[in-house]
């Protein structure tokens, strides 16, 4: 039923509708939501490794968002340009030579990286700089550091 009220009803039957029609929006809201984290996303691109981990931790929409960066990382050229203990600095250049270019960091041994275009730190989704390095040394999970349990499908379950 949709949200109906004529002249003729009183204060007390509008309310009544009011929050008769507020508890359906709830209900259907609280639906959509529970089929959004059942639901098994598919993709253009094999669901393997960083893809398939992103499609198990975050919520679809989170996920088309991670799934862009993720092909825009496929168009990208990296290449070492410092190298010191454990650190590796890569230049990640998109869109050819006339592109843009970041500096990706990245630690072999706890998995931390950073990239200069700051994506990370506006969006809460890893770019597809740091997925291309992340990539490239076949790290098969988001490195958990990196994955904001409020962009999760969890974020409303306890822990
Ligand atoms: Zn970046």
């Amino acid at each position: 039923m949709d949200f109906q009220a004529s002249k003729t009803t009183s204060v007390t039957e509008f309310f009544g509708i009011y929050e008769m029609t507020v508890r359906r929006w709830r209900e259907e809201e609280e639906l959509k939501e529970f089929n959004s984290i059942r639901a098994t996303p598919t993709s253009v691109f094999p669901l393997v490794d960083l893809l398939q981990h992103a499609s198990q931790i975050y919520t679809l929409h989170l996920f088309r968002v991670f799934e862009k960066e993720f092909g825009l990382a496929t168009g990208t050229r990296a290449a070492i340009i410092q190298f010191e203990d454990s650190t590796l600095l890569y230049r990640v250049h998109t869109g050819g030579n006339e592109g843009l270019s970041h500096h990706v960091t990245y630690d072999c041994g706890n998995h931390l990286t950073d990239c200069t275009c700051r994506k990370y730190q506006v969006m809460g989704i890893i770019c597809s700089h740091i997925i291309r390095v992340l990539h490239m040394h076949s790290v098969k999970e988001i490195p958990t550091a990196y994955i904001r349990r409020r962009c999760t499908k969890f974020a409303k379950t306890e822990v």
